[in-house]
C-alpha cells in the first residue's frame, strides 16, 4: 500500500471509529406524539437519521409538540425523512407549519390523485406541494426506504407493505374486497383516503414495528391473508387511532404484537370494540394509549399508568419507546409520568 493510501485508510479509521462507537451505545428511539387524535410517529436511528410518520393537524400546537419532541427532546437539528401515510387533515395537517421550524428533507406519500375526492382538502394538498418543492416521492408495496447503517448496529429496514389500497404482491387498482379467511366479513369498500394509508413495517435486529397510518378493515384482512405479509411483531400503533372500522380481529390476531400504542385523542378513536380486541389477543401484554377515552368507561380503557394524557386539558405528553442497540429488547416510557417498563423481543 502506498504511503498515501496508507494514510487515507489511518484517517477513515480514526473518523469513523467514534461514530461507530457511539452508535453502539444508541438505541432506535420511537416516540409517539400527542396531536389530539391525529398522527406523528418520530423514529430516530442509532446513526441519528430521523423519520416523521404523519403531522398531526393544521394548527400551530401539532408542529409545536413535534418541534419540542424533534428538538429539545431527541436534540434533532432537521427532518430527514417524512411520510404522510394519507391526505387527511390530523395527519398531513401540521407539515406546512413545521416545514418553517425545522427543515424536512425528504418527502413520501402515496402519490396525489389527480382529482380530489371530497374528504381529501385541496389547501392542504397545495401546502404540502409547496413545501415538498413537489419533488416527494409516491410509495409503491414492496418499495423499501433506506436508512443509513453500517457493521456497528443491527440491520434496519424500512418496508413499504400497503399503499393505494393495495399491499405487496398485488396490481396496482386490485379490489379492496378480496374475501380470504373463514372468519372474515367484508365492510363496505372504504371510499375514504383511509384505505389508500401506506402502512409500513420497521425492523431493527429482532425488532419489529407496525404503523398501519388509518387503513381500514378490508385492507388490513389483505395484510394477512391468504398470506401472513406482516408477520408477528413486536410493537403495534393501533390503525386509525384505534377506530373500530379498522383493526379487523383476524389482522391483530395474525400480528401478535407484544405492545400496542394507541394514537387517540380524548374524544377520538381508542373505540371500546377495538380495546376489547386487544384485550382478547392472549400475545399482548401492555396497552398504552396517548389519551384516556373520556367518551367511554374505565373498563374501556387501559389503567392510569399506561396512559400519557388522563385529561382533556394537557400538556401534550408523548410516549416513547427505546429499542436497545442490540435490537434485542426495548423499553416504553411515559416521560410525563416518569414511568417506563422493559420488554424483551419476540
Ligand atoms: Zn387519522
Amino acid at each position: 500500500m502506498n504511503p498515501m493510501k496508507r494514510l487515507f485508510l489511518l484517517l477513515s479509521i480514526l473518523v469513523l471509529l467514534p461514530l461507530t462507537i457511539q452508535a453502539r451505545q444508541r438505541p432506535l428511539d420511537i416516540y409517539f406524539i400527542d396531536v389530539e387524535g391525529g398522527a406523528a410517529t418520530l423514529i430516530v436511528t442509532p446513526l441519528g437519521e430521523s423519520m416523521l410518520i404523519d403531522s398531526g393537524f393544521p394548527e400551530d400546537r401539532d408542529a409545536q409538540r413535534i418541534l419540542h419532541v424533534a428538538k429539545d427532546v431527541a436534540g434533532l437539528t432537521r427532518i430527514d425523512h417524512y411520510i404522510t401515510t394519507h391526505w387527511h387533515r390530523d395527519h398531513v395537517g401540521g407539515i406546512l407549519l413545521l416545514s418553517k421550524l425545522i427543515p424536512v428533507k425528504n418527502f413520501y406519500d402515496h402519490g396525489i390523485p389527480a382529482t380530489l375526492s371530497s374528504d381529501i382538502n385541496a389547501e392542504q394538498i397545495n401546502a404540502y406541494k409547496i413545501v415538498s418543492e413537489n419533488k416527494s416521492t409516491a410509495l409503491r408495496p414492496g418499495d423499501e426506504i433506506k436508512f443509513l447503517s453500517d457493521r456497528s448496529i443491527p440491520r434496519l429496514r424500512f418496508r413499504i407493505l400497503a399503499a393505494n389500497a393495495v399491499v405487496v404482491g398485488e396490481e396496482a387498482g386490485a379490489p379492496q374486497i378480496k374475501p380470504c379467511g373463514d372468519d372474515f366479513k367484508p365492510m363496505e369498500e372504504d371510499k375514504t383516503d383511509n384505505a389508500n394509508s401506506v402502512g409500513v413495517l420497521l425492523t431493527f435486529g429482532g425488532f419489529r414495528f407496525f404503523d398501519g397510518g388509518d387503513l381500514t378493515w378490508n385492507v388490513e384482512n389483505k395484510l394477512v391473508c391468504p398470506k401472513n405479509l406482516v408477520g408477528p411483531i413486536d410493537l403495534f400503533q393501533v390503525n386509525h387511532h384505534g377506530s373500530s372500522n379498522s383493526n379487523n380481529p383476524t389482522f391483530v390476531r395474525a400480528l401478535k404484537p407484544r405492545v400496542a400504542i394507541i394514537d387517540n385523542g380524548p374524544r377520538k378513536g381508542g373505540d371500546a370494540k377495538t380495546y376489547a380486541t386487544l384485550k382478547s389477543v392472549p400475545e399482548i401484554e401492555a396497552i398504552y394509549q396517548l389519551h384516556k377515552n373520556l367518551a367511554t368507561t374505565w373498563n374501556d380503557n387501559t389503567a392510569s399508568a399506561f396512559i400519557a394524557n388522563d385529561d382533556e386539558k394537557c400538556q401534550g405528553e408523548f410516549i416513547k419507546v427505546s429499542v436497545k442497540p442490540d435490537g434485542r429488547s426495548y423499553r416504553v416510557e411515559i416521560p410525563g409520568k416518569k414511568i417506563g417498563t422493559d420488554y424483551l423481543v419476540r
